[in-house]
């Protein structure tokens, strides 16, 4: 990625940015909301993810587990630093292990959040990412588990967070929502000016949860990867998703492979630049689709 890109991405923040670290930025996002935008084109992969903070009168939720045990205790420490207290619960949104592998971070001796994810969630991080680790394991065993299929409301004390099934980015993810303020913390379902990882999408779901995540009145979108967006940016996120569908089955019906497919693809300069994280990312995309259109 260009220097002067990479520059842009890391120093434009919605919000007041409150704790600078070579991994990421937390920004403040509303009274009592944080959200840790990760800036892993640095080089630095602590977190990897982005993530967040939302406090109530009596309880901290932390969304995300992160890349490294390192990451999640660094954004406990801020929650105790700017709360007073340990996070009391945490969310994961999907089981990639960018978001879910340094999830023993939140656990000491003497604090233990309530870990929350869907049963799915939790047995995939445990079967799919590697290297396996003991006290990984061991802290999703104690998962408390969310509906696969109805949102579960969390009172945190005065606020109240929404925590929705979804599918698509993976087969279980799940948004967290508030209403007032009106902000989406988004997981994977929405990636801010980098190109999406398809490698367990549906990309037909992804399409439907995508819309479903999208509200009328004016949100803030905090996404799994890239900078907090606007409904602009989410808008324009929905339509590059719409381009590399058309473009997908245009190749699939014409038997191209998905391999040949995603050399020659390019988003139109209408949709302006998009982060590649890898190069193979358009080929997984054609992948995803061709795994649908195929079967
Ligand atoms: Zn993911």
């Amino acid at each position: 990625m260009p220097a002067v890109l990479r520059a842009t991405w890391a120093t434009r923040p919605y919000g007041a940015v409150i704790a600078r670290e070579p991994f990421g930025n937390l920004e403040r996002v509303a009274d009592g909301i944080w959200a840790l935008i990760s800036t892993p084109l640095t080089g630095d992969r602590t977190t990897l993810s982005n993530g967040g903070i939302i406090v109530g009168k009596d309880a901290v939720l932390a969304i995300e587990g992160f890349n490294d045990p390192k990451g999640a205790q660094w954004l406990a420490n801020k929650a105790h630093e700017l709360t007073g207290r340990w996070p009391t619960h945490v969310v994961l949104t999907h089981y990639h292990s960018d978001h879910a592998n340094g999830i023993a971070g939140y656990l000491t001796d003497g604090r233990h959040p309530e870990l929350r994810s869907t049963a799915r969630t939790r047995d995939l991080v445990v079967e799919r990412n590697k290297p396996a680790d003991d006290a990984r394991s061991s802290a999703m065993a104690g998962v408390t588990l969310l509906s696969p299929t109805e949102p579960t409301t969390m009172d945190l004390g005065g606020r109240s967070v929404r925590i929705i099934p979804r599918i698509g980015h993976t087969e279980s993810d799940v948004s967290i929502e508030l209403d007032d303020p009106s902000i989406v913390f988004c997981g994977d379902l929405f990636w801010n000016a980098m190109f999406p990882n398809f490698v367990d999408a549906i990309p037909t779901k992804l399409a439907t949860s995508v819309r479903a995540l999208r509200r009328t009145r004016d949100t803030i979108y905090i996404p799994g990867h890239g900078a907090i967006g606007t409904p602009a940016e989410y808008d324009r996120y929905v339509a590059m998703l719409d381009d590399v569908e058309q473009a997908a089955r245009r190749a699939h019906a014409a038997g191209t492979s998905a391999a040949d497919a995603g050399a020659q693809f390019t988003l139109p300069a209408s949709l302006g630049d998009w982060t590649m994280f890898s190069k193979q990312f358009y080929q997984r995309a054609f992948e995803a689709w061709y795994r649908e259109l195929s079967s």
